[in-house]
């Protein structure tokens, strides 16, 4: 039996798989950005690749107990940003490779609350 490495989300407070959540790391400079690869120097966090976990761990001051320091209003703005454009990117990577499953779900779900449709097509026979 594999091993899988197991991380705790600090929005919704789940643990799941580690390669299932996205690591958030603190600069040297006090800033905290998107890690994708998951490899870079310093402490770490780790989030579901969603806006509402991003935005739960916000409301519980999560960022400022994760990573040991005071976190700025400011930092989390900028924060905020680079996880909506890092999202962005990682759902559109999700609908052009096919490959890309698990993520294809949750960009369907998103057009399913804009109303555009709510059921898939019936094509499977
Ligand atoms: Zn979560």
């Amino acid at each position: 039996m594999k091993h899988v490495p197991m991380r705790t989300c600090i929005g919704c407070g789940e643990e799941r798989p580690k390669a299932s959540l996205v690591r958030l790391v603190r600069t040297p400079e006090g800033d905290i950005a998107v890690d994708p690869t998951g490899r870079r120097p310093g402490r770490g966090a780790y989030l579901c690749p969603s806006r509402e976990c991003f935005q739960r761990a916000r409301k519980r001051r999560a960022f400022s107990r994760a990573f040991r320091m005071e976190v700025s209003e400011e930092t989390l703005v900028k924060l905020e940003a680079e996880w909506e454009a890092y999202l962005r990117a990682r759902e559109a990577e999700a609908t052009s490779d096919p490959s890309g499953k698990i993520y294809a779900a949750d960009a369907a779900r998103g057009s399913a609350e804009r109303g555009e449709r709510s059921a898939p097509v019936g094509e499977e026979t």
